[in-house]
C-alpha cells in the first residue's frame, strides 16, 4: 500500500524548543517530521544528534531539511559546514536528507543517494522550465524527488497534479499559496511521498501550508484515498468560506468518501474556463461536483452551455449557476441550489408548500444577485412582488425581466405585503446596528426573512420577532443550499441538523 505521509516541519533554534514541538507534533496525529536546521543560529552536530534522536523515540520517519538562503531558506553558512551538518544528520539516524538540485549538481557526493530528497524549489512562480526541472531531478536517481512553485493562478496547479500522478510515491510536487493548497489536498488520493502541514497558523514553512489541525479535522486527511471523489468551491475570495467545512463534515458525517476543497480562482471567465478544462481533462482527478460563488457564477451558465451540458431552467433564467456537476465521463451540467434553498426555508417557517406562495404578496429589498434568485423563484409561482432598491434603476430592470412591481426605498413606509426578504447586506458584520427597513414598518403578520447569515440574528430579525412577526434566518438559506448541494453531489441525504450546528460553531 502506498503511504503518503502527512509531514510537519519543526522550526529549529534550540533542543527545548524543538522537543516541545516533537511532542506537540506527534500529539497532532504527524505521520513524519522535518527538522529545519536553517531556522537556528549555527546549530551543531551534537545537538541535530540530541534532536533526531527525540524524532527517533517517536518512531516517526524524520527528514533534515538546512536551506540554504539562495534557495528561500534561511542559513546562511558556508556549503561544507550545510553538507558536512546533513551528512551528520545521516550519520546518526535521520531517514532522509533534503538536498536542493543545485548543490547535487554542484558536486556534492557520498550521500547515500536512497535517502535523499532532490529538490528544486521557485518561490516566485511556476517555473518556465518545469519539465527540464522535473528531468535533472530524475536524473538524480535519489530515493525522493521534490519541486515546489508557488502557484500564482489556479491553473498552475496542474503541473504539479500532473507529476503526482505521474511519479507516484516517489516524488512531492506541490504548488505554494494560497492558490495552490489544492496541490497539497490531493498528493496523498494522488499518492505522493507526502504533504506537508504546519503545526500552529503562523508556524508554516512556505506560503500555503495548512495547519495540521485543519488538515485532520476539515479536510479529513485521514479518510482520503485513491478512490476519493473530489469537490471544491470556486471563487474570489475563498479564504474565509464555510463551505469546505461543512460539506467534508457532511462527507464525515454519512460515510462518504469525498474531499472539498476551496479553490481561488482569481481572474475572469478566461480563467474560470481555464481551469474548468484543465478539470475535465484530467479525469484521475475525480472531480464530480464544484459549488460557485462570486464572481463566477454567470460564467459557470455559459461554460455549461458551451459545453452542451444541461443547465436547469430556472437557473438560465436568474442567469446564475451556483452548483456544477461533473460526471465519470467530464460532462458538465449546472443548477441552482441558492433560490431553492431560500424558498425552502421560507415554506418551511410558513408551514406550506411552494406553490402556496402563489398570489401571496411579497417585498424584496435589494436587487443584486441574491435578490435576482428569489424574484425569478417567487414570481415562477406566481407570487406578486415588488423589487425596492437604493438604486431605482436597477430594481426596474430587474423587475422588468420578471414582470414585477418596483419602487424605490421610500416605498417601503408604505408596506403591506405578507413576506419581506433582505436581499441587500444591510446589517452585516460588523454594521450589525443597521437594518434596511424602520422597525415601525413591521407588522404582526408578516413574515420576515433575512438572508444575511452574519450575524445569524440581525437588527431587522430581532424587531421583526420583537412586533411578533414570524422570521426566517440567513443560516437556514445557508444550510438548504449547502444541503441541496450535498444530495446532488453524493445522491446522500444530506445531515442537516449536523450541517446547522457547524454553521452555528456548535460543532
Ligand atoms: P449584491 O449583488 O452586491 O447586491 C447588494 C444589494 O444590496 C444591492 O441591491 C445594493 O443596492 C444593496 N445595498 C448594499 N448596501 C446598501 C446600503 N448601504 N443601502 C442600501 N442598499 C444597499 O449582493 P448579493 O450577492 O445579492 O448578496 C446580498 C446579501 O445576501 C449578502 O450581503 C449576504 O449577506 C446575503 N447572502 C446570503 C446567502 C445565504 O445563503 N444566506 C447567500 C448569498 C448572499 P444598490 O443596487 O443600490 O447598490
Amino acid at each position: 500500500m502506498i503511504m503518503t505521509y502527512l509531514a510537519v516541519p519543526i522550526k529549529v533554534t534550540n533542543i527545548d524548543q524543538a522537543k516541545k514541538a516533537v511532542v506537540k507534533a506527534v500529539a497532532a496525529g504527524a505521520e513524519m517530521i522535518e527538522l529545519r536546521l536553517d531556522y537556528g543560529e549555527n546549530i551543531q552536530n551534537r545537538e541535530v544528534e540530541i534532536i533526531i534522536g527525540l524524532v527517533k523515540q517517536t518512531g516517526l520517519p524524520c527528514i533534515v531539511t538546512c536551506r540554504p538562503d539562495w534557495e528561500g531558506g534561511g542559513y546562511k553558512g558556508g556549503e561544507d559546514e550545510r553538507k558536512d551538518l546533513l551528512k551528520h544528520s545521516l550519520t546518526v539516524g535521520t531517514d532522509y536528507v533534503d538536498v536542493e538540485l543545485k548543490a547535487w549538481q554542484g558536486g556534492w557526493g557520498g550521500f547515500d543517494k536512497d535517502k535523499v530528497i532532490l529538490s528544486n524549489h521557485d518561490f516566485a512562480k511556476l517555473p518556465d522550465d518545469f519539465d527540464k526541472r522535473l528531468e535533472k531531478i530524475s536524473l538524480g536517481k535519489t530515493g525522493i524527488g521534490k519541486i515546489a512553485y508557488r502557484a500564482e493562478r489556479i491553473s498552475d496547479i496542474f503541473p504539479a497534479l500532473d507529476e503526482l500522478h505521474r511519479g507516484s510515491s516517489g516524488m512531492i510536487a506541490l504548488a505554494m499559496g494560497e492558490v495552490g493548497v489544492a496541490t497539497r489536498l490531493l498528493a496523498k488520493k494522488l499518492g505522493g511521498f507526502l504533504t506537508f502541514a504546519s503545526l500552529e497558523e503562523g508556524e508554516d514553512s512556505a506560503p500555503g501550508q495548512v495547519t495540521i489541525r485543519e488538515m485532520k479535522e476539515t479536510y479529513l486527511w485521514d479518510a482520503i484515498n485513491a478512490g476519493t471523489k473530489v469537490y471544491g468551491v470556486i471563487g474570489c475570495p475563498v479564504g474565509h468560506s464555510l463551505s469546505p467545512l461543512i460539506h467534508n463534515r457532511a462527507f464525515k458525517e454519512t460515510g462518504y468518501n469525498g474531499l472539498y476543497m476551496p479553490l481561488l480562482v482569481d481572474g475572469m471567465e478566461q480563467e474560470f474556463c481555464l481551469f474548468m478544462e484543465g478539470v475535465i481533462k484530467r479525469k484521475w482527478l475525480d472531480f464530480r461536483g464544484l459549488s460557485v460563488t462570486i464572481p463566477h457564477k454567470k460564467y459557470a451558465l455559459r461554460f455549461v452551455k458551451e459545453k452542451g451540458g444541461g443547465v436547469e431552467p430556472l437557473a438560465e433564467k436568474i442567469g446564475a449557476v451556483n452548483t456544477l456537476l461533473i460526471d465519470e465521463e467530464g460532462k458538465v451540467s449546472g443548477y441552482n441550489t441558492d433560490y431553492a434553498g431560500a424558498i425552502d426555508a421560507i415554506t418551511e417557517t410558513m408551514g406550506i408548500v411552494k406553490e402556496d406562495l402563489k398570489g401571496v404578496y411579497v417585498a424584496i429589498l435589494g436587487a443584486g444577485g441574491v435578490a435576482r434568485a428569489l424574484a425569478a423563484a417567487l414570481t415562477d409561482v406566481g407570487a406578486k412582488v415588488t423589487i425596492y432598491n437604493r438604486t431605482v434603476e436597477k430594481a426596474r430592470r430587474l423587475a422588468e425581466q420578471f414582470e414585477c412591481e418596483w419602487a424605490g426605498r421610500e416605498g417601503l413606509q408604505s408596506l403591506d405585503v405578507k413576506l419581506v426578504i433582505n436581499c441587500t447586506s444591510i446589517g452585516m458584520f460588523p454594521k450589525v446596528d443597521a437594518s434596511p427597513i424602520e422597525g415601525k414598518y413591521l407588522k404582526k403578520d408578516m413574515v420576515v426573512f433575512d438572508t444575511v447569515y452574519n450575524p445569524m440574528e440581525t437588527k431587522l430579525l430581532r424587531e421583526s420577532r420583537e412586533v411578533g412577526a414570524a422570521t426566517v434566518d440567513g443560516v437556514s438559506m445557508f444550510v438548504n443550499q449547502a444541503a441541496l448541494q450535498f444530495e446532488m453531489f453524493t445522491g446522500i441525504k444530506a445531515p442537516k441538523e449536523v450541517m446547522r450546528q457547524i454553521i452555528r460553531g456548535e460543532k
